[in-house]
C-alpha cells in the first residue's frame, strides 16, 4: 500500500519522537473536524486592503471558499494612498541587476536598524519570502520603476539597494491586485462584501473563533460564520481613542493615513483574549507644519539655512542629517512634542524649504498667526513662549559654528550663513502619522496568541494589525509594511486554509507550537 503524505509525516514525526506527544492532539484534531467544517465559508477575511487582498487571492487559489469584507465602500485600504515601497533581497529583478544581497543581510539590517526590538521569527518569514512575493507581483503585472531596486532616502539606507516602487506608487500594486481579485470574484471563489463593518469576533464553547458579528448603521446585528478568520484591518493611526490611551505624547500629530485605520481588529482581538504588543511604540514623522498644510523638505533635497529648536529653545539634531532615523528618534525624544523652525529674512527670500510653500503661504501663515515674525530674537521667543535667554544663546552658538565652519554639537554639513538678518521667523512643526507600531501578538503560523502564548484557535492576523514594530522594531524601515503585508497575508491564507480544512498536522501545531519547539530542541 502506498503511503500518503500524512502517513509519511507520521513516520517522520515518529522517528523524531514527536509523534507520541502529538497522538492525543491528532486524535482531538480529527475529532473536531466536523465542528470546524460547519462554517458557512472556509475563510473570512476582514479588510480588503494591502494584506487582505493577497490573502484572499491565495486562499481562493488553494480552493477555499472565501468571504472578503470591508467597511469601506472601496477596496485596497491604504494602497490607495501609500508610497507603496516594498523591500526584498534576491528577487529576479535584483539578481538581473547583479546587486549583491541576500535575505540574511536584509534580516541583519532590519534587526540592527530596529534596535533588535523586531520580532525575529516573523521578520525572518517576511525577508525569506520577500523575493517570491516581489516576483509574484511582477508576474501579475506590477510594474516597477527602472531604478528599482534602489536606496530609499525617506528612511535609513539598507546596506544594499533593495527597495522597489511602481511609477504610480502603491496604486501600481493595487491595480493588478484588484484585477486578480476580480477574476476570482467572477468565478465565485471569492465573495466580496463592501460597506460591512465587523464589530465583534464570535467564539464557540471551545473558545474557537467561528465567525463575526456585523452591526449595521441602524443597529441591526447579523452573524457571518467561518471556519477561520483572518484579521487584516490595518493599524490604528486614525484612532484618537487608542492613541490617547497608548501614545498620548504623539496624539496631536497630523493624521496622514486614511480614516479607516481605527484599530478595529486590534480591539476585537483583545476582546477575545489576544495579547497586544508594542503598544507603547509609535513613530510620528517630524516635519508637518502645525496648523497649515505643507511639510519641511528634508536633506538631501533641501539643506536648510535655518535651525530647529525644541520647546525649551535648544537645537536637538543635525537639521541636515541624511539619516531620517536620527531625525525621527531625536524628535520623539524631546520632552515636549513638536519644535520650531527658526530662520531669518535672508532664508525667507531664498525659500525656507517647505514643500508646497512659496511667498504667498508665508504671508498667509503670518496673517493667520502660524508663522511668527519679530525684529529681535527676544521678541520672537516671547511670541512662541520659549525662554528668550536660551533661544538667544542657541542662535549665538549656531552663529559661532557658522563662523568657525564646524558644528561641534551636531556635525551639520552646510553652514552657509549666520542667522542675523532681521526679521526673524518661527514656524511650528509637528509630527505626521502614517503607520502604527503596536498590534496583535501572533505565533509563526500568524495565529493570534493570548497572554500565555497559547493560540486562539481559528484567528489569524496580518498586516498592520500586527503593528509595524514586529518587522521594524523601534524604527521605520523602507518597504517593510507594504511588502510584509502581502507576504504574510499569503502565508496566513495558507495556514488558515489548512486550519479550516482541519489538516491534523497544522491543527496539532496550532495547538502545541511551544511544546513542539521544545521537543524538537531537546
Ligand atoms: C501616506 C502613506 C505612505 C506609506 N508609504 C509606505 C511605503 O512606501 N512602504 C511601506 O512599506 N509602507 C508604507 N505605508 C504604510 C502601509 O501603506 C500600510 O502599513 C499598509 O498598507 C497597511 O496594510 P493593511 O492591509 O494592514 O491595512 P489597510 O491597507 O489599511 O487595509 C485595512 C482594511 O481593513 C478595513 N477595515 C478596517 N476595520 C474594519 C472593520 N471593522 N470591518 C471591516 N473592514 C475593516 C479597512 O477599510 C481597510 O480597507 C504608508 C502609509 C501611508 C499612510
Amino acid at each position: 500500500m502506498a503511503l500518503n503524505r500524512r502517513d509519511l509525516m507520521k513516520v517522520a514525526l515518529a522517528e523524531t519522537g514527536i509523534i507520541s506527544t502529538l497522538n492525543p492532539l491528532l486524535a482531538s484534531a480529527n475529532k473536531s473536524t466536523s465542528k470546524l467544517m460547519d462554517g458557512a465559508t472556509d475563510i473570512l477575511i476582514i479588510g480588503a486592503g494591502n494584506a487582505g487582498m493577497p490573502a484572499a487571492i491565495q486562499a481562493a487559489d488553494l480552493g477555499a471558499r472565501v468571504l472578503l469584507v470591508d467597511k469601506n465602500p472601496f477596496i485596497g485600504g491604504m494602497l490607495n494612498i501609500s508610497g507603496g515601497h516594498i523591500s526584498g533581497a534576491n528577487s529576479k529583478l535584483q539578481i538581473a541587476k547583479g546587486i549583491e544581497d541576500s535575505p540574511a543581510l536584509h534580516y541583519r539590517d532590519a534587526m540592527r536598524m530596529g534596535r533588535y526590538e523586531n520580532n525575529s521569527e516573523l521578520l525572518k518569514l517576511a525577508v525569506e519570502h520577500a523575493a517570491a512575493m516581489i516576483d509574484w507581483l511582477a508576474e501579475i503585472g506590477v510594474e516597477f520603476t527602472p531604478e528599482s531596486p534602489f536606496f530609499e532616502n525617506d528612511h535609513e539606507h539598507y546596506s544594499a539597494p533593495r527597495t522597489y516602487m511602481g511609477p504610480e506608487y502603491a496604486r501600481s500594486l493595487l491595480h493588478p491586485l484588484k484585477a486578480e481579485l476580480q477574476k476570482r470574484i467572477d468565478t465565485g471563489q471569492i465573495k466580496l462584501q463592501l460597506n460591512t463593518s465587523i464589530t465583534k469576533l464570535l467564539k464557540n464553547h471551545e473558545n474557537r473563533i467561528i465567525g463575526v458579528e456585523v452591526r449595521s448603521k441602524s443597529g441591526k446585528i447579523t452573524e457571518l460564520k467561518a471556519n477561520a478568520v483572518i484579521l487584516a484591518t490595518g493599524g490604528y493611526g486614525a484612532s484618537d481613542a487608542l492613541k490617547t490611551k497608548y501614545n498620548p505624547k504623539i496624539a496631536k500629530s497630523k493624521v496622514i493615513c486614511l480614516p479607516h485605520a481605527t484599530g478595529d481588529g486590534i480591539v476585537m482581538a483583545e476582546q477575545v483574549g489576544a495579547r497586544l504588543i508594542n503598544m507603547d511604540k509609535f513613530i510620528s514623522f517630524p516635519g508637518a507644519v502645525e496648523g497649515a498644510s505643507g511639510r519641511l523638505q528634508h536633506a538631501p533635497d533641501h539643506l536648510t539655512d535655518g535651525i530647529w529648536v525644541n520647546k525649551q529653545g535648544d537645537r536637538f539634531v543635525n537639521e541636515q542629517t541624511l539619516n531620517p532615523d536620527q531625525r525621527e528618534r531625536a524628535f520623539l525624544n524631546q520632552k515636549d512634542f513638536g519644535f520650531y523652525y527658526i530662520f531669518d529674512h535672508q532664508t525667507r527670500k531664498t525659500g525656507p524649504g517647505i514643500i508646497g510653500w512659496d511667498e504667498k503661504q508665508i504671508q498667509d501663515g503670518i496673517s493667520r498667526g502660524i508663522v511668527k515674525q519679530a525684529n529681535t530674537v527676544n521678541v520672537l521667543a516671547r511670541k512662541i513662549n520659549v525662554d528668550a535667554t536660551r533661544l538667544t544663546a542657541t542662535i549665538a552658538r549656531f552663529n559661532q559654528f557658522v563662523n568657525a565652519g564646524v558644528d561641534t554639537d551636531y556635525r551639520r554639513q552646510k553652514l552657509t550663513r549666520t542667522l542675523s538678518n532681521q526679521p526673524f521667523y518661527s514656524i511650528p512643526i509637528t509630527g505626521s502619522i502614517l503607520i502604527s507600531h503596536g498590534g496583535i501578538a501572533v505565533n509563526h503560523l500568524l495565529q493570534a496568541v493570548d497572554a500565555n502564548d497559547t493560540a486562539i484557535q481559528g484567528l489569524f492576523a496580518v498586516g498592520e494589525t500586527l503593528g509595524s514594530a514586529q518587522m521594524m522594531g523601534t524604527a521605520v524601515l523602507s518597504g517593510m509594511s507594504v511588502g510584509p503585508a502581502i507576504t504574510l497575508g499569503r502565508l496566513a491564507a495558507r495556514n488558515a486554509f489548512r486550519y479550516a480544512r482541519s489538516d491534523p498536522f497544522l491543527l496539532a501545531e496550532c495547538e502545541n507550537v511551544k511544546h513542539m519547539e521544545n521537543k524538537a530542541l531537546s
